[in-house]
């Protein structure tokens, strides 16, 4: 399929079918469909708004979005918002914006402060069931009180306080009466326990601060662990697919669902139906996954945020950012990210996976779907002097070797072409079949030339190579299939179009940059040659380019028509990724 013209990409996802993807989640999945557990998979993706999504989120945006696909079900888009402070609608734009370009779309766009209510009303009654106390103890006097993992916890003196006087405590809060921090609603769980996420975890805290969703109307705020399985018990997701490090966190999930126990109070869920809401409570399962860890990246939205605050970087969408909006931005391509997750598939095994194996994913993504042009990044002067001054032809060239149906465009060539420097050896060393002095190499769609004499200039260096084209080799010519070793790429010097070209890498020059054994901060690691911008030349259709056109310059590698500052009379072009792996032979 041709993507000639096409600005717009197609990102749908294929949906793959349900018997391709065997890991142990779709298993318990199915599973569950053949005992009738469920009839219907319900899934979501929960980000926190306080940044944008990275490439770790790729996978479990792939997971619940790509599980619900396969199985005929439905996923939301979960704004976990519970945070107030370091939360932005801007987020909140950005991640839709990413989550639709990786192909995916939600059933329901939800945010958990759409549930203050509900929450709030399914605390009164944990407290009326005796299951919450309102607690004075400050942060650090609770920190004291909650023990250590070899030391049990001790009770706060505020445990045993009346319903009553919960209630009419929990009510205050709510109105606003105390300072942040005074007071703190809490479960009643066992400050003994064995698992420290059970000794007696926090509700409800008071925080006097706006809210990006709610703005002024609540002074408290739900914890996220009591807000995150309400949220997936109100929407009636099956399967709450999360990363492992909420492991230890599964048996609160399950005590907060099981003792609000939403599916027998319909007077809660009701008030959602009433706020506009289709739901259908049910008891969600939390199921735990391992991360994606990426070499040479950064998956903290805390430290890309820093890169950001601190200008270590162009912004959220600089090319060098794993952020989904950075390999957007440098190329990246929807179908590249998805294939590396379905290749990694889904396990609990903790890894770092090599940086490579996601580029290889794009690249061969891109090998299929990027049609062909040349350009010239640091060019060298080539002049034919057998053709006449003037001269000028179109020749026609496939725009993908593999696939017809990208079909063909014209390239104009005439006497004078600009070639890559590093084609040319003065001094070739051993091997080098490129051009050098009295050389031959076939000029790509032309014909063979041959180096008849170098110019240099005042300093030495070499400023133009004068050549012959053997005519009797050009297409359709006797001696067209003369073989010599090499081939180059070339555009002509009167019709190429000036570009600037963004040549990127990657961002951390070492594998592991978080890794700070060395004493060293994950900052120091930063490569600073991942950006390099340099004055190019292109053909003239690569120019006429639509904004995030991508293309395979030859032999070059893959580059994307940058899609906030391209223009086709100044065009600006980002490095996505080369051929082949540079970065394996200097491991
Ligand atoms: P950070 O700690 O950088 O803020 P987070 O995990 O808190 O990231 P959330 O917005 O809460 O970010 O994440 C939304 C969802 O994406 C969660 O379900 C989380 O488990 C998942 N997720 C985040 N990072 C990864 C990752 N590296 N691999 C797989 N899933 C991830
Ligand atoms: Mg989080």
């Amino acid at each position: 399929m041709s993507t000639e013209t096409a600005a717009a990409e197609t990102t749908s996802a294929s949906a793959a079918p349900a018997e391709g993807q065997r890991d142990f989640v779709r298993q318990i999945i199915r599973d569950d469909l053949a005992t009738g557990k469920h009839h219907a998979i319900r899934t979501r993706f929960p980000p926190e708004p306080n940044g944008y999504l990275h490439i770790g989120h790729a996978k479990a945006i792939c997971l619940n979005f790509g599980i619900a696909r396969e199985f005929a079900g439905w996923c939301n888009l979960r704004l976990d918002d519970t945070n107030p402070g370091k939360e932005d609608p801007e987020f909140v734009e950005g991640i839709k914006d990413d989550v639709r370009w990786l192909g995916y779309e939600w059933h329901d766009l939800r945010h958990a402060s759409d549930y203050f209510e509900v929450f709030y009303l399914a605390a009164v009654k944990l407290i009326e069931d005796g299951h919450a106390y309102v607690d004075d103890l400050n942060a650090e006097e609770m920190r004291e009180y909650r023990g250590t993992l070899t030391a049990p916890g001790r009770n706060s003196p505020h445990r045993e306080r009346s319903v009553a006087e919960n209630l009419d405590l929990f009510r205050r809060m709510r109105e606003g009466e105390f300072a942040d921090g005074a007071k703190t609603l809490r479960a009643k769980i066992d400050m003994a326990s064995g698992n420290i996420n059970m000794r007696d975890p926090a509700i409800y805290r008071i925080r006097r601060i706006p809210h990006q969703n709610t703005g002024e109307a609540w002074p408290i705020y739900p914890m996220y662990d009591y807000a995150h399985c309400l949220s997936d018990a109100l929407e009636g997701i099956t399967h709450s697919l999360c990363t492992l490090e909420f492991e230890d966190h599964r048996p609160l999930y399950d005590w907060f669902v099981d003792k609000v126990d939403l599916v027998n109070h319909p007077e809660l869920w009701t008030r959602l139906r009433e706020g506009g809401f289709q739901t259908e409570p049910a008891k969600p399962r939390q199921i735990e996954f391992s991360r994606l860890n990426l070499s040479y990246c950064i998956t903290s939205k805390r430290k890309l945020a820093q890169l950001v605050n601190e200008g270590l970087v162009d912004g959220w969408d600089d090319p060098r950012m794993n952020t989904l909006r950075g390999l957007r931005r440098r190329g990246f391509t929807p179908g590249g990210i998805r294939l590396l997750i379905e290749r990694l598939g889904v396990s609990k095994q903790n890894s770092v996976i090599d940086y490579a194996i996601f580029e290889n994913c794009v690249r061969e993504d891109l090998d299929g779907s990027a049609p062909r042009r040349m350009a010239v990044l640091d060019p060298l002067k080539l002049t034919i002097t057998n053709l006449p001054e003037g001269h000028e032809e179109k020749l026609s060239f496939s725009n993908h070797p593999k696939d017809e149906s990208f079909g063909t465009r014209e390239v104009p060539f005439a006497r004078e072409l600009w070639i890559e420097r590093e084609d040319f050896a003065e001094v070739p060393p051993k091997g080098f079949h490129r051009l050098k002095p009295e050389g031959e190499v076939r000029l790509r769609g032309v014909g063979i030339v041959k180096c008849e004499e170098l110019l240099k200039d005042a300093a030495g260096n070499v400023i133009e190579l004068r050549c012959t084209l053997d005519l009797e080799s050009r297409q359709g010519m006797p001696g067209a299939d003369r073989k010599v070793k090499g081939t180059i790429h070339w555009v002509s010097a009167r019709h190429a179009v000036a570009a600037e070209v963004r040549v990127y890498d990657r961002l951390f020059n070492v594998a592991a940059p978080d890794d700070d054994s060395d004493g060293k901060s994950w900052i120091e690691h930063i490569n600073p040659e991942a950006k390099r911008i340099v004055q190019a030349w292109l053909e003239p259709s690569a120019a006429a380019a639509a904004p995030e056109q991508r293309f395979q310059f030859e032999r070059l590698g893959y580059f994307v028509a940058d899609r906030v500052d391209h223009r086709a009379q100044q065009p600006v072009f980002n490095r996505t990724v080369t051929l082949r792996d540079t970065w394996a032979k200097q491991a």
